[in-house]
């Protein structure tokens, strides 16, 4: 048996098998583990690394083979050595697998260990190990425990085939080195395997993990890799650290922001939310946002930390429940409870002053005769089919269409600014609903239609639902296919005006409209500077119907486009005739109500379109906007009286003094006329003060360079007050009302306007 070297110098057995290896000696071991050492530190993967470290150290020692062993357990629990990495010198054959029961090492317990090393020669090994030993041709071994993280993991064994070798202690301490370096490398794999395996937990983790700096804007500081799955790049988030805001849903956004502030100023260290963020390609999706903050001696926020948790599943399952129990299983629409929830809201939001609505109940008329006559999936389909025109009606996402069940229906019309555009859309929806079915046959169905509509008086919505009820009763008692109001009131009024709308449509295609034409005439000389065009409609039935009603009416059932268009040809028409004839018109003037400008960019559009095809100029023409219009429009589209003005055509301010008082615009925008409104020249009669009005306006004028021209003039006093309160141009009965293109021609003629001394209007 070969006796470690010892601190004595007593010569040993093993004293010459020592200095047979003197010439690799141990500095060549270190220069190998050293070698070894900084490999381990740029290591590759630690396989290949132990590998190249068994080949250094065997050829460093000049033994004839190197084996990693790590202790494997077999099924009994006993400990049964497993091959893990060899070399093996040239021309050495690989040893037996190196088996039994225990650890190697321990199948020698009788041999003196150094620290857990044991080094022996063969032939004095107990049994079995002495069989192994020889089995595999080994003169002398050294095996030397490694451990792995504090735990024993294996021995490392180093075969002598030719001599038997006696190791110095520096020898033993160089290659307890190594079995730790062995060791810290594999302790390095696990390491790295359980690093992958945790990449992988996070790579298919639904949960995100985010820092985020504490000081605004709050950059983002971190993200975790798996965001990919949402389609982003973690380094592309970082590089413009407060993009991630930008991904929140903009309804969300704001409350994110106030957390994150909450966060800092310490009101709250912990907050979890539900938040929607978009996704790469767009789409929102929910998550539990779980933030935290973590503050600094001076409790001020270092950095928020975070976890978002994906819980669009359950969001979506939450969403679907919520539908199914608000929406009707037929038609989809949403059912009762979701309609009065709806109503609740537009309710309150009325009351709060915001716009007035009105409810529209609608019932097929005799839907049971098509369920006994074609059958209940035929009485479906029609349901489904009427639910689906009534959908195509809607004008705004604001108007709900619900079932109440059976064949009942509600729309909620959002934003009304009179009764009649509740009456409008109802004869839209019984139009509709008139219109054939086409079911695989042809099925014909009417309506009736109860309306109620938002007043103040009204105390809630349960009376507004028995107003409608009612309103349809009396529907259907009245004959069916036809739309009531819950008031008689109502009623006839609004059916008077939907009715109307109907005819201003077809007076349109028919020319039942035309033009009148009252001058505009300088006090001083009697000249006509100007016309103001006025529509006229002569109904078939009611004889003629005054622009104040009708204009009204076709603001509020969409006409008023066409009628503005049809005024606009037919002025220009006008001019063109009269120059035609050889007469020279002054610029005729024409009103422009606030429904036509809303879509502001295409009116002046269509305007210089229209003066181009009747190659009328500009200047031929005067546009009226009432200060109210003015307001309005460039309140939503701040630049159309700019637009006009570069089209060229003059502006004149109508019925001024009655709208707002701002009058910042006769500043920033020098119009061409104020005509002070009637309603002022009106009150002038003897003995009353109304002149001090029109005062104010010629003076305004005059000081601003403005010409004014007084509206409604009908008597000489009137003439007399407004000269000497020095406005210059008059438009009235006084001189002459408004009157047919003929009568206006022989006025142009004429060149002058005669007044009426009688103060009567002359038509
Ligand atoms: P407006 O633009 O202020 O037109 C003047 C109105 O005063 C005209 O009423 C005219 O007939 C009336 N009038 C003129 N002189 C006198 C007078 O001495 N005494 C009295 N009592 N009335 C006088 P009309 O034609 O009924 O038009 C009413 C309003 O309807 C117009 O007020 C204008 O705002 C609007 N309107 C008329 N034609 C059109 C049109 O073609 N398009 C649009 N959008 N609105 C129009
Ligand atoms: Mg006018
Ligand atoms: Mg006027």
């Amino acid at each position: 048996m070969v006796q470690l070297s010892d601190d004595s110098g007593r010569p040993t057995a093993g004293d010459a098998a020592r200095r047979a290896v003197a010439s690799v000696g141990d500095d060549a071991i270190r220069r190998a583990i050293a070698v070894s050492a900084i490999e381990l530190l740029h290591s590759p993967g630690p396989e290949a690394l132990i590998a190249r470290i068994l080949e250094r150290i065997g050829q460093a020692c000049g033994v004839s083979r190197v084996q990693l062993y790590e202790d494997k357990r077999d099924p009994s629990g006993a400990v049964a050595p497993a091959l893990r990495s060899a070399w093996l010198a040239p021309n050495v054959a690989a040893a037996p697998q190196r088996s039994g029961s225990g650890t190697l090492a321990g199948q020698a317990p009788s041999l003196p260990a150094q620290d857990g090393a044991v080094a022996l020669l063969a032939r004095d090994a107990p049994e079995p190990l002495r069989g192994v030993l020889s089995a595999a041709g080994v003169k002398s071994v050294l095996m030397m425990p490694v451990a792995v993280g504090g735990a024993r993991y294996g021995e490392v064994h180093f075969d002598d085939c030719v001599q038997e070798r006696a190791w110095s202690a520096a020898e033993i301490d160089a290659l307890r080195l190594l079995a730790e370096m062995i060791g810290t490398a594999i302790a390095r794999a696990r390491d790295l395997q359980e690093f992958s395996d945790i990449s992988w937990v996070i790579d298919h983790s639904p949960v995100i993990l985010y820092r985020i700096g504490g000081k605004a804007p709050f950059p983002m500081t971190y993200i975790s890799r798996n965001v990919r799955r949402y389609g982003y790049d973690g380094r592309d988030l970082l590089s413009s650290p407060c993009r991630y805001q930008e991904l929140f849903h903009p309804d969300d956004l704001p409350a994110v922001m106030t957390t994150i502030t909450a966060i800092a100023t310490g009101e709250v260290s912990e907050v979890i939310r539900e938040r929607r963020l978009r996704d790469a390609d767009g789409n929102y999706i929910w998550f539990e946002d779980r933030a935290r903050g973590h503050y600094g001696p001076g409790h001020e926020l270092l950095e928020i930390e975070g976890l978002l948790v994906d819980i669009s599943e359950r969001k979506n399952s939450e969403l679907k429940l919520e539908q199914i129990s608000l929406a009707d299983p037929v038609t989809g629409l949403p059912n009762r409870k979701a309609f009065m929830a709806e109503l609740e809201r537009a309710y309150s939001a009325a009351r709060r002053g915001g716009p007035a609505f009105a409810i529209h109940y609608i019932d097929l008329d005799r839907f049971k005769d098509i369920n006994d006559v074609f059958g209940h999936s035929k009485g479906d389909e029609l349901l489904k089919a009427v639910a689906d025109r009534l959908r195509r009606m809607r004008r705004r996402n604001a108007d709900v269409i619900a079932r109440f069940g059976g064949d009942e229906f509600v729309v909620l019309q959002s934003e009304i600014s009179d009764p009649a555009d509740a009456g409008a859309l109802a004869a839209r929806l019984l139009k509709a609903i008139e219109e054939p079915f086409n079911l695989g046959m042809e099925i014909h169905t009417t309506a009736s239609i109860g309306i109620a509509v938002f007043s103040p008086e009204v105390t809630g919505t349960e009376e507004m639902i028995k107003q409608v009820d009612l309103a349809l009763y009396r529907a259907k008692d009245l004959g069916r296919n036809q739309f009531h109001f819950h008031s008689e009131a109502l009623d006839a009024a609004t059916i008077e005006r939907v009715m109307l709308g109907g005819d201003l449509q077809r007076a349109l295609d028919r020319g039942e409209l035309q033009l009148n034409f009252q001058p505009q005439v300088e006090i001083a000389t009697g000249r006509i500077i100007g016309f103001e065009a006025l529509a006229r409609w002569n109904h078939p039935t009611k004889g003629p119907i005054g622009p104040a009603r009708f204009v009204a009416i076709a603001e509020s059932n969409g006409t008023i486009h066409r009628l503005g268009r049809w005024v606009i040809d037919a002025v220009c028409q006008q001019i063109s005739q009269w120059r035609a004839a050889g007469l020279k018109p002054p610029p005729v003037s024409f009103n422009v109500s606030a429904g036509q400008l809303r879509g502001a960019a295409e009116f002046d559009r269509e305007l210089a379109e229209r003066l181009r095809h009747w190659s009328v100029g500009p200047k031929a023409v005067e546009i009226e906007l009432t200060e109210t219009v003015l307001m309005e429009t460039t309140q939503r589209h701040r630049d159309i009286i700019g637009r006009l003005y570069s089209l060229g055509v003059p502006i004149a301010i109508d019925d001024f003094g009655t709208g707002y008082s701002s009058l910042s615009y006769l500043r920033t925008y020098r119009v061409d006329h104020i005509k002070v409104a009637q309603e002022f020249i009106k009150d002038i009669k003897p003995g009353s003060g109304g002149i001090a009005i029109v005062r104010a306006a010629i003076s305004l004028g005059r000081e601003l360079g403005i010409p004014v021209i007084a509206e409604g003039v009908e008597t000489r006093f009137q003439l007399d007050l407004v000269k000497e309160a020095g406005c210059q141009f008059v438009q009235g009965f006084y001189f002459s009302p408004p009157v047919p293109a003929d009568r206006a021609a022989e006025l142009l003629q004429r060149g002058v306007v005669v007044p009426d001394e009688t103060g009567k209007p002359a038509s």
